[in-house]
């Protein structure tokens, strides 16, 4: 008879504690369950990771409620947070927090409930009904069920004549479940399985063979889907959905969170609104509400919807039996949580499809080095789309060298000849065109010519943004602003003739409004994005032909589909290239091809010119050709004389504090301690302490040590150990980021 219930608590404490089980809740507390319970003079909620019969502790005290109806947390989920902790370094409490919703953790938050009202079958005559009565029993009789306020808005009548015709036994009132469904104005018109073309087959048909197979327990290499923009990928991802729900197995489709538009969701739900395979589609990502959240997350839990929809931490949504992970764009970034756990959502994808025998896609047309490599390995099996559906062509690419367009005394140039001419050739001709620059803001730095005065924030090592439109300094990274000064704010030198150097979407705006005043132009980064409808309502007037030039960041970049758009311009393709990371120019390939891939997907050929200082790097010379082959082959040389992932693994390690010796003398002292605990490793390479490239951030300096190794997964363990057995000074802190994706 187990009566024990093994906690691990919501408060980080390293350590699982063990409550009784009080008659009234037995039978309600299972594995996975989550649960309020003492602790101290306090009340906390915990997960329950165990049922046991005994307990090392004498005196135990019993838990006092259980959240929910069922266990919150699957056993598998359990499990691949315990994995998540291991592999990333932290606590399992931190992982736990991860994989369950604060939505769904919190005990207020529960289904709405509204009132009803709902028409009782009438035997015998009717009662005698006031004209208004009879009119809204009318109303009510022919809906058959509807809620109480809608009632009440539609017919101006009052609660009091609706309990009036309750009383005369006509209607009934009562709460209901009412689900917050974030989709509800949509209206979603059923689509149909497009026929395949030969190369969408082979790759459907590699994918049912594992899904039919996996039923059986046999495992299976994750695929990589390989496919140009506008390949059709989506649609091989569609009918492999179909293909798990016939098998009776559910689906994950991770998406990156800027490219989970509302155009994304339905083409989803349009395929599975209806039919044989019908199932509701639940979508989770960070723009919900937390009822919505909660609501979601639940139509999972019970099964109602077999597939979601989701960014990051939808890999963990409890979808059981598990058929299918798709990994849509599984280079991007976005999948890596900057916070613990340091978790890579595609990666925990492998690492589940796997312990759950279902199968996992990773598709993208720029695959990240470490899947691409994985496939040349035989680790993954290599699935390729090399050409557009209806074999449009992919756009002309041009490369514009800046250097040739520099005049000194103009300043930095934003728009070369070239790229004037071809945007007034399209405006001319009603078509639509895409600007590309990847910095917000209006210059990027402050400047005095005379004294070389540059404005810098007082909390970060990086200079400060100047925003023409509030005439304020800004932080990017920490979000410190002043006014923008007049004249140079040194005292001795006070010259009014300050400059702004380097250049960001509002001056690029600037010049565009000058050059082209009869063109609708919109600019779209996140200061113009104030409200969660202005992205929608931005691209939906660019939808729409009112706007004929659409400028701006990377969020312009992903994933949108507009037939219109025939010219796609990268005003300095230089940005993402000189950063210090190694990844640098894979980064920069990625984004031109992506962008690129935003041109020509109608009727008319597409065009793409990039300016750029270095016009023959080759990340811009492989993406002018197309050629993500060959630019993977030049870089994995570099990556392997490097010793970089994806030929190692990395391990980054931040000290932080306040006081820059401080965090130097623990960072040279957590050095001496992995030189000597990763003696055994041979492979391993450590590099550091050194300051950050990013030294100092949010008033915090910060210095590093890089450890590379092929076995991170077993120095992942010696590192928790030595964090813990390591006493850091206060005030100074130590992070631990497992195949970090952010160097700086
Ligand atoms: P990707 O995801 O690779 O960028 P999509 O799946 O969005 O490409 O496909 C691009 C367009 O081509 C979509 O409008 C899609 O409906 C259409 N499409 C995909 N496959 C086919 C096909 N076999 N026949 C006709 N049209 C297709
Ligand atoms: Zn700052």
């Amino acid at each position: 008879m187990i009566m024990i219930a093994r906690v691990t608590l919501e408060i980080a404490l390293r350590k699982e504690f063990d409550y009784l089980i009080p008659p009234e809740l037995a039978g309600q507390v299972e594995v996975g369950s989550w649960v309020k319970v003492p602790f101290g003079a306090r009340q906390v909620f915990g997960c329950v990771t165990a049922l046991v019969e005994t307990s090392p502790c004498a005196k135990l005290r019993p838990l006092l409620r259980v959240v929910g109806r069922r266990s919150l947390m699957t056993p598998r989920v359990l499990e691949l947070a315990r994995w998540i902790a291991g592999y990333y370094c932290c606590h399992v409490e931190t992982a736990i927090k991860s994989v369950l919703p604060e939505a769904v953790r919190r005990e207020e938050e529960g289904w709405r409930e509204r009132l009803f009202v709902r028409a009782l079958p009438v035997s015998g005559p009717l009662p005698k009904l006031s004209k208004r009565q009879a009119e809204i029993h009318g109303i009510i009789g022919e809906r058959k069920e509807m809620p109480l306020q809608e009632l009440l808005r539609m017919t101006g009548t009052t609660s009091e004549t609706v309990r009036r015709l309750e009383a005369r036994g006509l209607v009934t009132v009562a709460a209901q479940v009412s689900e917050r469904d974030p989709y509800a104005h949509e209206v979603i018109l059923p689509t149909s399985p497009l026929v395949l073309n030969p190369e969408q087959r082979q790759a459907i048909d590699a994918i049912t063979r594992a899904l039919d197979t996996s039923r059986d327990g046999a495992r299976h290499a994750p695929f990589l889907l390989h496919g140009v923009t506008g390949s059709g990928k989506t649609e091989v991802y569609l009918q492999a959905i179909a293909r798990a729900l016939a098998l009776g197995l559910g689906a994950i489709v991770l998406v990156p969170e800027i490219s989970l538009t509302p155009q994304t969701v339905e083409r989803f739900k349009a395929r599975f609104c209806s039919g044989r395979l019908q199932t509701l589609v639940a979508v989770l990502h960070s723009h919900l509400s937390v009822g919505e959240r909660h609501d979601e997350w639940h139509k999972i839990r019970q099964g109602r919807a077999r597939i979601v929809i989701g960014a990051r931490s939808a890999i963990f949504a409890p979808v059981e039996p598990l058929g299918l992970i798709i990994v849509d764009e599984e280079h991007e970034h976005s999948y890596k949580q900057e916070e613990a756990p340091r978790y890579h959502a595609r990666d925990v994808a492998v690492v589940r499809a796997q312990r759950e025998g279902a199968v996992a896609v990773l598709g993208s047309a720029t695959p990240s080095l470490e899947s691409y490599y994985n496939a040349r390995r035989g680790k993954y099996v290599l699935l390729e789309l090399p050409s557009r559906v209806d074999n449009q062509k992919l756009p002309v690419v041009r490369v514009v060298d800046l250097c040739r367009e520099y005049r000194g005394d103009k300043g930095i140039p934003i728009l070369s000849n070239l790229l004037r001419e071809a945007v007034t050739r399209r405006l001319e001709r009603k078509e639509q065109v895409i600007l590309f620059l990847n910095r917000r803001g209006y210059a990027t730095s402050l400047q005095c010519p005379r004294c070389g005065y540059v404005a810098n924030c007082p909390n970060c090592s990086v200079a400060l943004t100047y925003h023409r439109s509030r005439q304020q300094l800004l932080c990017h990274i920490c979000g410190h602003q002043k006014p923008a000064p007049t004249a140079c704010p040194e005292a001795s030198c006070r010259n009014p003739a300050i400059r702004y150097a380097g250049l960001g979407t509002q001056r690029v705006e600037e010049t565009l409004r000058r050059v082209f005043p009869r063109a609708q132009i919109q600019r779209m980064d996140s200061d113009v994005l104030k409200r969660k409808e202005d992205y929608r309502r931005i691209l939906g007037d660019f939808r729409t032909g009112k706007i004929d030039i659409l400028l701006g960041t990377q969020m312009i970049a992903k994933g949108l589909h507009f037939p219109n758009v025939t010219l796609v311009g990268i005003i300095h393709a230089d940005l993402t290239l000189h950063v210090p990371d190694f990844r640098s120019a894979e980064r920069t390939f990625q984004l031109l091809t992506q962008v690129s891939g935003r041109a020509g997907r109608g009727d008319v050929e597409g065009e793409v010119i990039v300016q750029s200082f270095t016009p023959y790097h080759p990340a811009i010379q492989y993406a002018k050709r197309h050629d993500f082959v060959n630019f993977y082959e030049q870089e994995i040389e570099f990556r392997t004389q490097l010793k970089y992932p994806p030929i190692s693994r990395i391990a980054l390690l931040t000290l932080k504090g306040r006081n820059q010796d401080k965090v130097k003398f623990t960072a040279a002292h957590v050095k001496r301690e992995l030189d000597s605990a990763l003696a055994g490793f041979k492979d391993a390479v450590l590099a550091g302490p050194a300051p950050a490239p990013l030294l100092r951030a949010e008033t915090l300096y910060r210095h590093q040590i890089m450890l590379r190794t092929r076995q991170l997964a077993k120095a992942s363990a010696l590192l928790a150990e030595i964090i813990d057995r390591l006493s850091l000074p206060e005030e100074v802190t130590l992070t631990v980021d497992i195949d970090p994706v952010n160097l700086t």
